[in-house]
């Protein structure tokens, strides 16, 4: 079984380095969310098939363990060169199922890919140490050795790049990995694996479930101890959930959750350069990005200027399908997306809320919002609180630095946050002030392989990328070796 888009790409589970139908041999319909057509049949996998890809992870990582960090390396480069030659396929793939314009889903093609570049180097520093002891007769050796089988699930927004996150780093650290990508974007996680296929990874190294019973293939590993970790990118609801279930056999959990960022604006920034950032922090992937900027927090001197400029930009930019030219904001991905996005902004204007662009779904097929502009937002509103994923600046002003930190902090979510000035020592305070794990200082894209990713407070546990994010699928042992002894012999 395979899907035709101008080139053939899989549908069926991959278990075991095979492709196959699944138990029930039943289906799931992909849609694209620009025309409500149906784009493809993907397997739609069960418990069974689930427990299955546990006994394939089980049995590959048995072996790939003892593989030496270099071998490691040598697939993930060659996955690495595969995912670039097929950027093409990849980003049409994207566009296709999340609905993201050509151009965001090529960009994103580059990101997913670098991650896999990154954990082919830095499988390489998984260091240990030695330790002085306390005895002179003593040794005392810090071993790192990997987790063991990785459960992974992920979101449906950047289809490439929260599989690569976790699948790079996992397999850098020795481990295999049972993955349930999106229902709603299952075919890029697909091409993804044949990619790994093709790379030369053993059977069973990367195992693929999709599925429309993900609660159920959770249960499966969730209950099998012989999974060792569960990593998860999704929304904070379904982290509380999967981090209760992991309780009972005490797996290891990374989380990537939700957010709330606040984009804060500060009389003396750059306007330019703040607008620049603004319209890539909010617009991209029509604000389904859990780094969105959520709140607009500008100085109440500048407000004016800043709404005009900015009102201005968002009328400018072009709504619709993703694979033509030149448009710069998709749909969102569901009927159930666009009607919080609706929501937030109904909300907001009952509460007051001036409307300076937008403002409306588009009729017609596809779940398109128009870009929308809301001023003088303030702390009853919705947007102020809930994520919106979806193409809406919410503006609310402040006159202090220390009200503009206090409004920034006040949400239970920590992931990004965003902050334009031009003074030096007032970046240093509020950067430090802000409760988040990633802070985006004249920057309005600061996600990066390089970085350690992941959020305070409900936001998550852990980090992706950097050391931190080989570190999320390591052990760590130590051996204390009792019998050295002191001195030379003989
Ligand atoms: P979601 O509903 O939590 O779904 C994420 C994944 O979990 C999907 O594969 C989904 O499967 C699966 N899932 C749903 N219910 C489950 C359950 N009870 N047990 C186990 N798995 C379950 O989130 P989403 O709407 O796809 O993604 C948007 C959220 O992800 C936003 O909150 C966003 O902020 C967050 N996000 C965070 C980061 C980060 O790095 N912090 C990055 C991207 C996105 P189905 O697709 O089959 O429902």
């Amino acid at each position: 079984m395979s899907v035709t888009l101008g080139f053939q790409s899989p549908t069926q589970l991959l278990i075991d380095g095979k492709w196959v139908d699944g138990e029930g041999r039943r289906t799931l319909v992909v849609e694209n969310p620009a025309t409500q057509q149906e784009v493809a049949r993907i397997a739609d996998g069960t418990p069974k098939d689930a427990r299955a890809a546990v006994e394939a992870a089980v049995q590959a990582f048995a072996s790939w363990r003892q593989t030496s960090v270099y071998e490691r390396s040598r697939l993930l480069r060659r996955w690495f060169d595969l995912v670039e030659q097929d950027r093409e396929n990849l980003a049409r793939l994207m566009t296709i199922e999340n609905g993201k314009p050509l151009s965001e889903a090529d960009a994103e093609v580059t990101y997913a890919a670098s991650f896999i570049e990154w954990f082919a180097e830095e499988a390489k520093r998984a260091y240990g140490r030695t330790v002085p002891a306390t005895r002179a007769e003593k040794r005392i050796l810090v071993l790192r050795s990997p987790v063991g089988v990785v459960a992974a699930i992920t979101p449906w927004n950047f289809p490439a790049a929260m599989i690569t996150r976790k699948v790079a780093p996992a397999i850098a650290a020795g481990c295999a990995v049972v993955l349930k990508p999106a229902s709603q974007t299952p075919l890029t996680a697909l091409r993804l694996g044949e990619l790994l296929e093709q790379a030369g990874a053993p059977a069973g190294l990367l195992n693929i479930v999709t599925s429309s019973q993900a609660r159920k293939i959770a249960d499966v590993w969730l209950d099998d101890a012989r999974v060792r970790k569960i990593t998860f990118t999704g929304s904070t609801g379904v982290g509380k959930f999967l981090m209760e279930r992991a309780a009972g056999n005490m797996q290891r959990l990374s989380l990537e959750l939700g957010g709330q960022a606040p984009f804060v604006v500060f009389a003396d920034a750059d306007l330019g350069v703040t607008l620049d950032a603004l319209m890539v922090a909010k617009f991209r992937n029509g604000g389904q990005s859990c780094i969105a900027a959520n709140r607009v927090l500008v100085e109440e001197g500048i407000v004016d200027e800043f709404l005009v400029k900015a009102s201005e930009r968002v009328r400018g930019l072009r709504v619709g399908q993703g694979l033509e030219p030149g448009v710069a904001v998709g749909p969102m991905i569901d009927a159930v997306g666009r009607e919080k996005v609706m929501e937030h902004i109904e909300d907001a204007l009952a509460r007051g809320a001036r409307l300076t662009a937008g403002g409306s779904a588009l009729p017609g097929a596809g779940y398109f919002v128009e870009p929308t502009l809301l001023a003088d937002v303030n702390s009853d509103m919705k947007i102020m609180h809930e994520e919106t994923f979806g193409p809406v600046i919410a503006v609310t002003t402040f006159q202090t630095e220390k009200q503009a930190v206090e409004i920034a902090n006040a949400t239970e979510f920590g992931l990004a946050a965003y902050l334009f000035t031009q003074d030096a020592g007032r970046a240093w305070r509020v950067a430090e002030a802000l409760d988040y794990g990633v802070i985006g200082l004249n920057d309005g894209l600061p996600s990066t392989s390089q970085a350690p990713f992941g959020g305070f407070k409900e936001s998550g546990i852990g980090r992706e990328g950097a050391q931190e994010g080989l570190d999320g699928f390591l052990e760590t042992k130590y051996v204390s070796w009792g019998s050295v002894g002191i001195g030379l012999g003989g």
